[in-house]
C-alpha cells in the first residue's frame, strides 16, 4: 500500500517524500512538472536509495487520475499540488481557482470512487487573512485577501463538507507558516522560477551575487525592530509534521486542521543577521516602502499540533539559514 504525493517533485513534496521513504513508506509521486523538474526523483534516490514511482500527470485530467488509481494500491494521499504565487494569483484568478480548487475536487472524486479515504491537504497560514492577532490559533475565522488565499479557504471548506457527508472520510488540513531551508545533503531544495517573491530565496540569490541588494519591505511596522515578523519553519520539520498527521489519521474521525509552525516570530532583520553570521557571507539590503498586502506579524499557536499530533518543530533559525545557503551554493542554477 502506497502513499500518493501530489505535487511530490515540488519543494515541500520532495522533502516529505524523503522523510516518508526513510520512515519505510512506499511513495508514489504525481506531478505535472509545471513548477518542478524530473531530476528531483533522481535526487530523492541519491538521498534515500529508492527512486519513487513517478506519474507525469495534471490533476485536472480526471480520466488520467482514475487510471492511476486503477493501477496502484493507494492507502492515503498527501495533496501538495497547486499554484502558490500570491501576486500571480491576483493577475490570473481563474487559473488559480481552476488549478487549485478543480484539481482538488477531481482528486476527491477519484479517491471516493476508489474508496481511498485518507487525505492530507497543504493549506496555509494565509487563511487567517489580515485581521488575526498572532499567535494564530486554529479556531479563528477564515478569510483571505487574494485569489491564492481564497483558493485555500474554499478547499478547506470543501474538505470539511466532504468529511461531514460520509464518516468514512479522514481528512486533515495542515496550515503551513513560512517554510524555508533544505535537506542537509544540498541535493533537494526550493527552486523559485524567475525573480523570487519570498524572503529566503531572495536572500540566497543576493548572497551568491545573482541579485545586487535585498529590498526590505518597510521598517515602520509595530514590531520590535519595525520589520515584518513571520514564523519560519525548516522544511524538514514540516515534512515530519506530515508523518505525524498520517499517523494521527488512523484514529481521526472526520475533518481536522493543524498549524505547522515553530510558534516563534522572526523579523526580516533577524533573518538577515542570522544568515550572515552562520554563513559568513554578506547580504546587502536597503529599506523600501511596505509591500502592499503585507501584515506586521504572523506566527503560529502550536499547542494543538503538539498535543494531538505529538509533533514539534526542532530545527533552529541557524539550521534553516545554513541549509538554505548550502542548497543555493551546491545548485547555483537550480536542478
Ligand atoms: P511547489 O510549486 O514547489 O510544488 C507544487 C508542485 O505541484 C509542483 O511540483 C508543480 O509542478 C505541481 N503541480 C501544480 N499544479 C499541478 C497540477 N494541476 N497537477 C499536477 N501537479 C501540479 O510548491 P511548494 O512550496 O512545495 O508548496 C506545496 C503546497 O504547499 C502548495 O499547495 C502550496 O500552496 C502550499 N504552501 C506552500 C507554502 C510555501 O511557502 N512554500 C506555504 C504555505 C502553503
Ligand atoms: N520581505 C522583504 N523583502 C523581500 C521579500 C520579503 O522584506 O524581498 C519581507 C516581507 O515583507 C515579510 C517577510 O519578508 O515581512 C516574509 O515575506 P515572504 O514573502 O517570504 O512571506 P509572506 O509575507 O508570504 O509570509
Amino acid at each position: 500500500m502506497a502513499i500518493l504525493i501530489t505535487g511530490g517533485s515540488g519543494y515541500i513534496g520532495s522533502h516529505t517524500a524523503v522523510e516518508l521513504i526513510q520512515a519505510g513508506y512506499e511513495v508514489i509521486i504525481v506531478d505535472n512538472l509545471s513548477n518542478s523538474k524530473p531530476e528531483v526523483c533522481n535526487r530523492i534516490k541519491e538521498i534515500t536509495g529508492i527512486k519513487p514511482k513517478f506519474y507525469e500527470l495534471n490533476l485536472l485530467n480526471e480520466a488520467g487520475l482514475n487510471q492511476l488509481f486503477d493501477n496502484e494500491v493507494i492507502e492515503s494521499v498527501i495533496h501538495f499540488a497547486g499554484y502558490k504565487a500570491v501576486g500571480e494569483s491576483v493577475d490570473k484568478p481563474l487559473a488559480y481557482y481552476e488549478n487549485n480548487v478543480t484539481s482538488t475536487i477531481n482528486l476527491c472524486k477519484v479517491m471516493q470512487a476508489h474508496q481511498v479515504n485518507k487525505l492530507i491537504f497543504s493549506s496555509s497560514a494565509t487563511v487567517y487573512g489580515q485581521d488575526g492577532i498572532s499567535p494564530l490559533v486554529e479556531t479563528l475565522p477564515l478569510s483571505a485577501t487574494n485569489p491564492y488565499g481564497n483558493s485555500k479557504v474554499i478547499i478547506e471548506n470543501i474538505l470539511k463538507d466532504l468529511s461531514a457527508s460520509n464518516p468514512k472520510w479522514q481528512i486533515t488540513s495542515l496550515r503551513y507558516f513560512n517554510p524555508i531551508g533544505a535537506h542537509q545533503s544540498g541535493l533537494i531544495g526550493e527552486e523559485p522560477s524567475g525573480i523570487p517573491n519570498n524572503l529566503l530565496p531572495f536572500i540566497t540569490q543576493v548572497a551568491i551575487g545573482k541579485m545586487v541588494k535585498l529590498a526590505v519591505f518597510g521598517n515602520d511596522y509595530d514590531t520590535p525592530d519595525g520589520t515584518g515578523v513571520r514564523d519560519y519553519i525548516h522544511v524538514l520539520d514540516l515534512a515530519k509534521g506530515h508523518i505525524a498527521a498520517l499517523n494521527q489519521l488512523e484514529e481521526q474521525k472526520g475533518y481536522d486542521v493543524f498549524n505547522l509552525g515553530t510558534g516563534k516570530g522572526c523579523s526580516v532583520l533577524d533573518i538577515i543577521s542570522t544568515f550572515e553570521l552562520v554563513n559568513q557571507v554578506s547580504v546587502p539590503y536597503m529599506v523600501v516602502e511596505r509591500r502592499p498586502g503585507d501584515i506586521a506579524a504572523c506566527y503560529a499557536d502550536t499547542h494543538k499540533a503538539e498535543q494531538v499530533l505529538g509533533w514539534q518543530a526542532l530545527y533552529t533559525l541557524e539550521d534553516m539559514c545554513r541549509d538554505s545557503w548550502n542548497w543555493q551554493k551546491k545548485n547555483p542554477d537550480g536542478y
